[in-house]
């Protein structure tokens, strides 16, 4: 579900015929829906009521300081893995206590602004970064609320790339050395073990992975309480995957009943990480067609948006679904396309073989379901501006993220001190 119509024969995001942003902005850019993210929150929300339950937004997926500021407002607290994320959900509104601080490779100088924000809890991935963080704990005097990481080797049956629950992945300790590693924390200075992590992949499909993966954290919990440790929080990651088109899949509230038949009876309180969930389906990309190119076994669509923009289709093999922003008559005949990027790269396609009605030079078109992983992975390649994001709310919009300047990308080198010369 999300808010992004044909109005009168025009895509709308909400209230706002999105050719009207073009036109102000200019493309490519990114649009953002306050009440699809809205929407997405309350839905997740509304299936943990019953609960004692914190819904920590996983910052990765969209990391605009807007779309943060948005859930914030609705209670959402944040899982962020770097120091920039942590800084990000902070200047958003995410309170300190309902931040945690997951990923596999924190470093010192991470830990150290973490704890002087006094997040409510840091997840740990393997004995040397126990040490790590028991050693700056102490020196700072503090003790630190950790949850410790299981893998639980589980297959969450999604793309290889973002499965993160199988023995081989570099993610979390062996869940047969749960026992061993808690232990360690307790006896560490500076560390207080109270919960147990859990996050087996992204865009999951299906709900039995995490039913195996769950029922196996529950039996960890209860062995460590079974060896004196006080578990009181149990955290589950994210994971649940979204329609890109138009599947149908599990909804929040049969997610909670598994959430429920395996964990719910732990009397812990439940921290979900949801990223994809929320924001993927509440953004879009607006591009222009640049040309209409008839190759010798297929027509391209070469778009003004390109890999650099939205990774996904290169690096995932992602699927989206591709719209004109001028809907077609309801008669047009649709026929194959390849929609390309300029970039130099072949990979740099957006959909092969696509079946869409006529497109010419100078059209409009969107592709849906980017609010996820989309702005977030962009980069300069090519040489490339970093696209702007907007977001809109009923008939209202604005600039979240404005298009940056060639002066500001030549501003980022400079000449090393042998090659300059005075003029
Ligand atoms: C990426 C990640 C998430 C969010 O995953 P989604 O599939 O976007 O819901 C949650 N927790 C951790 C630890 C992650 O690495």
């Amino acid at each position: 579900m999300n808010h992004f119509q044909y109005i009168d024969g025009e895509l709308h995001a909400e209230d706002v015929p999105l050719a009207e942003i073009a036109r102000s902005v200019g493309t490519p850019f990114y649009c953002y829906s306050t009440a699809t993210l809205e929407r997405h929150y309350k839905v997740f929300a509304q299936a943990f009521a019953d609960h004692d339950a914190l819904i920590c937004y996983a910052v990765k997926a969209n990391a605009n300081l807007a779309v943060i500021r948005t859930l914030a407002d609705l209670g959402a607290g944040a899982d962020v893995v770097s120091e920039g994320e942590l800084r990000k959900a902070l200047a958003g509104g995410v309170p300190p206590e309902r931040i945690v601080f997951s990923g596999v490779g924190k470093t010192r100088a991470e830990m150290e602004f973490a704890l002087d924000q006094r997040i409510m809890q840091i997840n740990v991935e393997s004995i040397p970064e126990l040490e790590t963080l028991s050693a700056v704990a102490s020196q700072r005097g503090m003790t630190v609320s950790i949850g410790i990481r299981i893998n639980p080797d589980v297959d969450a049956r999604t793309h290889e790339k973002i499965s993160t629950g199988k023995a081989e992945n570099k993610f979390g300790i062996a869940i047969s050395a749960a026992r061993d590693v808690f232990a360690r924390a307790a006896a560490l200075p500076g560390l207080r073990p109270i919960s147990v992590a859990i996050h087996i992949g992204s865009q999951l499909t299906d709900l039995e992975p995490f039913r195996a993966a769950f029922t196996k954290l529950a039996a960890t919990v209860r062995d460590l309480r079974d060896h004196g440790h006080r578990i009181d929080r149990v955290d589950l990651g994210g994971g649940l995957g979204i329609p890109y088109r138009e599947e149908t899949l599990p909804l929040p509230i049969e997610y909670s009943k598994v959430v429920a038949d395996t964990v719910g009876d732990l009397g812990c309180r439940l921290v979900f990480e949801p990223g994809r969930m929320l924001v993927g389906n509440a953004g879009i990309l607006v591009s222009r067609v640049i040309y209409v190119k008839d190759g010798e076994a297929k027509r391209f669509l070469i778009i003004d948006a390109a890999m650099n923009d939205l990774l996904r289709p290169a690096m995932y093999d992602a699927w989206h679904d591709i719209k004109p922003l001028r809907a077609p008559p309801p008669d047009a005949a649709v026929a194959p396309v390849d929609v390309v990027g300029p970039a130099c790269e072949t990979s740099d396609t957006f959909a092969r073989q696509r079946d869409l009605t006529p497109v010419r030079e100078g059209d409009l078109l969107a592709i849906l379901t980017a609010g996820a992983y989309g702005a977030v992975m962009a980069s300069n390649y090519n040489v490339r501006l970093l696209t702007p994001e907007i977001l809109v709310r009923g008939s209202d919009w604005s600039v979240v993220r404005r298009r940056p300047d060639y002066e500001d990308l030549l501003r980022q080198d400079s000449l090393a001190k042998w090659q300059v010369r005075s003029r």
